[in-house]
């Protein structure tokens, strides 16, 4: 039986410039027929996004860093709209379309997402610290304004999956998977000479500098938690780590009768990017299949928390009042890029995150007004810790 052939899709691709963007974009490429990118978004990196919209020529550009407006605006054609600074982001938001791929990095995603939602968007959601930050005030404005959220990251895109192959059957607990990262065999004192370079260097994924020294300090999958946790409305008991090298594995639910269901896929985020994009129906994409004989042993491992604590932080973390999310990302975000510019080194970054938490009380957050207060006054304690360190 033919499927019915779906109506062209307007998107708008926020964080245009980033990996997902160019997994996002190589899907548009393959599939005029189905996507028109009606808008897409840069921090500064002009020149991508110039090249972007000339081959896209979408509604709307949107530069956040407004230095770079004039030059983006010489380079377009007039009808191309161009506007620039963070509140034409939020503004682009409630422009019409039909999806949101929300693939800014940080939680600078949060004011543009939480716009969509307002609008009752539909929302491909590859950011996770957006909802790290607001978590439950987040799923809550969804739920209120109707806004429909799509999994991008891979291991919420396969639990979303599987949960639906089991006609929404709550799951007893689910165990995301873990790479390990680039230092998943080294030592707790090779961790601490750790480069930059070393840590972005991820051996199975291509990725964003940040969220790559995120999945070298295993913080990736503490975040993951935290997003699953509300995304899927689940306990923190409920929700456990495995680490998995081979990345074939995404996720597994179990159900209390001892079944095990896992989802697997070669390690390509276009899979659940065109799962999201393309939902309920599924695309075919032109990728290499996936050959578990070739693959070889597909191994698991618990994960070490001594040489990787950010993890066993985003644990602790998730069990206190809504703050701690809120300063955990915040910290980590700062730390992180003071790790990527040589500020402080790879075993400071759990460190001063562990220093944050102790040193700031939690509490619950009832409004997202206390979400941008708090992220705004843990990252400027977190720059004046790493000042006094260094
Ligand atoms: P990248 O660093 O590759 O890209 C980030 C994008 O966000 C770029 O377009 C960048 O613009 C833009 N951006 C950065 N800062 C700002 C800002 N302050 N305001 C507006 N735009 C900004 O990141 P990734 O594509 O790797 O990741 C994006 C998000 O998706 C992250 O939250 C990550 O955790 C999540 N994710 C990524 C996966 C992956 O495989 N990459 C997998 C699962 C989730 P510019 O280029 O101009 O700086
Ligand atoms: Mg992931």
């Amino acid at each position: 039986m033919d499927c019915p052939v779906p109506a062209l899709k307007h998107l708008a691709l926020f964080g245009a410039t980033g990996t997902i963007g160019d997994n996002t974009l190589d899907i548009v490429r393959a599939y005029p027929q189905y996507y028109r990118i009606a808008i897409m978004t840069a921090h500064q990196n002009s020149k991508k996004l110039i090249a972007l919209a000339l081959e896209f020529m979408p509604d709307h550009v949107v530069i956040a860093n407004a230095q770079h407006y004039h030059e983006v605006r010489d380079a377009l054609p007039a009808t191309i709209i161009v506007s620039a600074g963070e509140d034409a982001l939020v503004d682009a938001a409630s422009l019409p379309y039909d999806m949101m791929i929300s693939a800014i990095v940080g939680f600078s995603a949060l004011r543009p997402t939480m716009e969509a939602i307002r609008h009752g968007r539909t929302i491909a959601l590859a950011n996770k610290e957006c909802l790290v930050a607001a978590g439950t005030l987040f799923m809550d404005a969804c739920a209120a304004y109707g806004a429909t959220l799509l999994p991008i990251d891979s291991e919420h895109n396969a639990v979303f999956q599987l949960w639906h192959g089991v006609q929404n059957r709550p799951p007893h607990s689910v165990t995301l998977t873990a790479s390990g990262g680039p230092f998943r065999t080294w030592s707790l004192e090779a961790l601490y000479d750790a480069t930059p370079q070393q840590a972005v260097a991820h051996p199975n994924w291509v990725m964003g500098a940040k969220i790559s020294v995120d999945s070298a300090t295993l913080m990736n999958k503490g975040l993951e938690l935290i997003e699953a946790r509300y995304m899927f409305n689940l306990e923190p008991s409920q929700l456990h780590v495995l680490v998995h090298p081979q990345s074939i594995v995404h996720c597994f639910i179990h159900y209390a009768d001892g079944s095990h269901l896992a989802h697997m896929s070669n390690p390509d985020m276009r899979i659940p990017l065109a799962y999201a994009m393309h939902y309920p129906e599924r695309l075919r994409l032109d990728l290499p299949p996936l050959d578990l004989v070739a693959r070889g042993t597909l191994t698991f491992e618990a994960p070490d928390h001594t040489r990787f604590p950010a993890l066993g932080l985003a644990f602790a973390a998730m069990r206190e009042p809504s703050s701690a999310p809120i300063m955990l990302n915040a910290a980590n975000e700062v730390a992180v890029e003071a790790f990527l510019g040589g500020a402080i080194g790879f075993m400071d970054i759990p460190a001063m995150i562990a220093r944050i938490l102790e040193q700031n009380a939690q509490h619950s957050v009832s409004s997202l007004d206390e979400v941008y207060e708090i992220n705004h006054s843990i990252r400027i304690a977190t720059k004046r810790l790493i000042s006094q360190a260094s």
